[in-house]
């Protein structure tokens, strides 16, 4: 039997007087096969250690016990700490760290594995209400991840997934481009947890493919932003807006080949990097002085 079995959840639930916190996004996975295959897609082996958001009672947590090196394991909900103590008890390879991930200094935690050296994977089943957050807050930490296979609200995937003109393409499916490449695992039906969320799921692969590295990256991804902010607009409207500056902002545009009535969502990733890196330095400027 699994954690993840039903009847084995419900009895630890019971057996803990456990209620679930709304607030915290806490819908717990009760179906193995969607584990095993999440496992199997992230190829969690010996030699890999794992880093799981929120574990709940650990039914996504067993399965990468079973099979990874380590896994850091960050709970914000401290009643759900001897619940896991509980559960995994067989597993002396887990770390729960009782923390809010988001206040989580990464990179000194990551030293905390027995084998630091050893590639990091991020698994795990996100609570939707900060999934984004999450996402940018480990991409942000520098840590140089494997990779990431992660479950999410649909609607939220769909953004990771889309290409210019789609209508969901934003600036965050440009700067996750910049990153990394990014697969549909499987959708996965609100009907497999408990409770039952109101949204679909979807799980979602990222691989980082280390192809890009401008020193400055937070300037990089304010521009993207930036061009974004008013969805209609053209991508000239919303630059000069960012840049306080029409004359600058029609330059800039002129110099990386982009027509000022493109709107950003009709642009790629490639257009993106051209206009910054056709006026880096003007643009880096830009960004400190409005930071
Ligand atoms: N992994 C479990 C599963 O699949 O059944 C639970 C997933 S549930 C969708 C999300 C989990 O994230 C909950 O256990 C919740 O308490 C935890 N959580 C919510 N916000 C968090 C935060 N900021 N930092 C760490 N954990 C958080």
């Amino acid at each position: 039997m699994r954690i993840a079995d039903y009847s084995v959840t419900k009895a630890v639930l019971e057996r803990h007087g456990f209620t679930f916190k709304k607030s915290f996004g806490q819908n717990f996975l009760t179906d193995t096969n969607i584990l095993q295959k999440i496992v199997d897609t992230a190829e969690i082996d010996k030699n890999v250690n794992v880093i799981e958001i929120g574990p709940g009672i650990g039914a996504l947590t067993e399965f990468l016990a079973e099979n990874a090196a380590e896994v850091m394991a960050f709970e914000i909900d401290d009643r759900l700490v001897p619940i896991l103590e509980d559960t995994l008890r067989d597993h002396d390879n887990v770390n729960v760290i009782n923390e809010d991930v988001l206040k989580a200094d990464l990179q000194t935690r990551v030293k905390e594995f027995k084998n630091p050296e050893l590639p990091i994977k991020v698994v795990a089943n996100l609570p939707y209400y900060i999934t984004t957050p999450i996402l940018m807050h480990l991409i942000e930490s520098k840590i140089p991840f494997a990779e990431f296979v992660v479950m999410m609200q649909k609607e939220v995937g769909q953004r990771f997934l889309a290409q210019a003109s789609a209508k969901e393409y934003n600036a965050l499916s440009v700067i996750w481009q910049y990153k990394c490449d990014c697969k549909k695992v499987m959708d996965v039906s609100r009907h497999v947890f408990w409770p039952s969320p109101r949204v679909d799921s979807v799980v979602l692969q990222f691989t980082f493919h280390h192809k890009y590295h401008y020193a400055n990256e937070a300037a990089f991804f304010w521009l993207v932003k930036s061009c974004f902010v008013q969805r209609r607009k053209t991508i000239y409207n919303n630059l000069q807006n960012a840049l306080k500056d029409k004359e600058l902002a029609l330059q800039m545009l002129e110099k990386a080949g982009i027509a000022p009535s493109k709107r950003a969502q009709q642009c790629q990733l490639e257009d993106f990097m051209r206009l910054f890196e056709a006026n880096e330095s003007s643009l880096i400027a830009a960004y400190q002085n409005q930071s």
